[in-house]
């Protein structure tokens, strides 16, 4: 995946960060004829790409911005597609299945909380509405027999599936360089500076010049954002994930802390811990999440645990996308999100066709940064 350094590159765009969002979005401009440099960090990277939990999930998404529910939809319906133009470009199968999805609740209490948000989230002005059901315990044990007696119940929906985000983050590599995107790793970009109509972009491996820039550097566009006149106030959130030994198939709806690899592995997740960039495992966590995972599938407590780990997740102050163009240097994108492996398909075949175009439009502008600054109202 290396390409050796250069001095004056030219491209029609660069994208900075090579981890889901940036290799999404080069991937997407490749197919749309961009000539495309990806500058990425080395192996001591913060890489939520490495680490997530691979849902394609709808429920419950968008409560305070319905766009973003909407968005999601969008995105989900369109997975299919872009995992099978994936597949058939570089041969690589990235395991999307689309079941449908549960939330399980292990009181009446949950129960309920949960049904009211998704009410209240269905009940917004503009929410385009999806299909969901709360389901009692002899309903959930239908979709899934092995649940344990202390689940009381769960929200489903048909939409929500997941997949292989490793192997969709190489297929996405792969497929990028094979439209002839060229990828700089140990190109950590120190400073942008607009040029010529253009960007001048100074890294550790050298400089490189494109007529187009998007920042999809996860945690890092809080730094780069400003230099360019844009603004994308991240934080990192550590989410821990626990994994079983491989086992046969018998999970086949996706639970939204439980789900069965197409490999066979188990994984149970994932915390949202505020802890800056502290990628430690800690077992009172990892015990906390597998004693939940237990009680909603006891068959869980025979597999034994092969490993335990913890990433960064690239939050708002709002939990929504920022997807955003620069006012004061036209060529400049920036492009964050927490759910990165849901938002995928838009991703390369909504917002990459619009940067190859040169601007975002209109309607994406209820996920541009400037919503921070408003005040709030009451
Ligand atoms: C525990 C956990 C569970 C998750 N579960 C899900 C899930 O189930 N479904 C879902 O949709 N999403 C999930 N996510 C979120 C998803 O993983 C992220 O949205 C996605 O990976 C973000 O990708 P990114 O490219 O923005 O960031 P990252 O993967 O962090 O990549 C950023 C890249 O930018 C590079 N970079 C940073 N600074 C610079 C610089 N100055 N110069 C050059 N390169 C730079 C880094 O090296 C890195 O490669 C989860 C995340 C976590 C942590």
């Amino acid at each position: 995946m290396n390409a050796s350094p250069a001095s004056r590159q030219d491209f029609d765009v660069a994208v900075i960060g090579g981890g889901l969002l940036g290799a999404t979005l080069a991937w997407g401009l490749a197919r749309a004829k961009q000539r495309v440099a990806v500058l990425d960090e080395g192996d001591v990277a913060f890489r939520a790409s490495r680490g997530n939990f691979s849902l394609v999930w709808v429920q419950g998404k968008g409560l305070g911005m319905p766009e973003y529910a909407g968005w999601t939809k969008r995105s989900s319906d369109a997975w299919q597609g872009f995992a099978a133009d994936v597949e058939a470009q570089t041969g690589i199968d990235v395991g999307f299945a689309r079941q449908g999805g549960l939330t399980l609740c292990l009181s009446e209490a949950e129960l309920s909380a949960r049904a009211d948000g998704l009410k209240r989230l269905h009940n917004q002005p503009n929410m385009v509405r999806y299909p969901y059901e709360i389901l009692d315990h002899a309903a959930t044990a239908k979709l899934v027999p092995e649940i344990g007696p202390e689940v009381v119940g769960a929200s489903y929906s048909p939409l929500d599936g997941h997949c292989n985000s490793l192997r969709l983050l190489r297929a996405l590599h792969t497929g990028m360089q094979q439209l002839g995107a060229r990828y700089f790793a140990n190109h950590m970009v120190d400073t942008i500076a607009p040029s010529g109509g253009g960007f001048r972009i100074l890294s550790a491996g050298g400089e490189v010049r494109a007529g187009k820039i998007v920042l999809a550097a996860g945690v890092g566009n809080a730094r780069l954002a400003p230099m360019v006149g844009l603004s994308a106030p991240v934080r990192p959130q550590r989410g821990q994930i626990v994994v079983t030994e491989r086992v046969a198939p018998f999970l086949r709806h996706p639970i939204v802390t439980i789900r069965q690899t197409d490999e066979g592995s188990i994984l149970m997740g994932d915390s949202s811990e505020e802890a800056g960039l502290d990628t430690g495992v800690g077992l009172g966590v990892v015990s906390t999440i597998a004693s939940r995972a237990v009680r909603m599938l006891p068959v869980l407590a025979g597999l034994n645990v092969v490993r335990t780990w913890a990433a960064l997740r690239v939050m708002t102050a709002d939990g929504f996308p920022i997807y955003d163009q620069s006012a004061s240097c036209p060529g400049a994108f920036v492009a964050t999100c927490h759910s990165g492996v849901t938002l995928a398909a838009n991703h390369a075949g909504t917002i990459a066709p619009m940067i190859a175009a040169g601007a975002l439009d209109p309607d994406l502008a209820v996920f541009s940064a400037r919503r921070f600054d408003v005040p709030q109202a009451g």
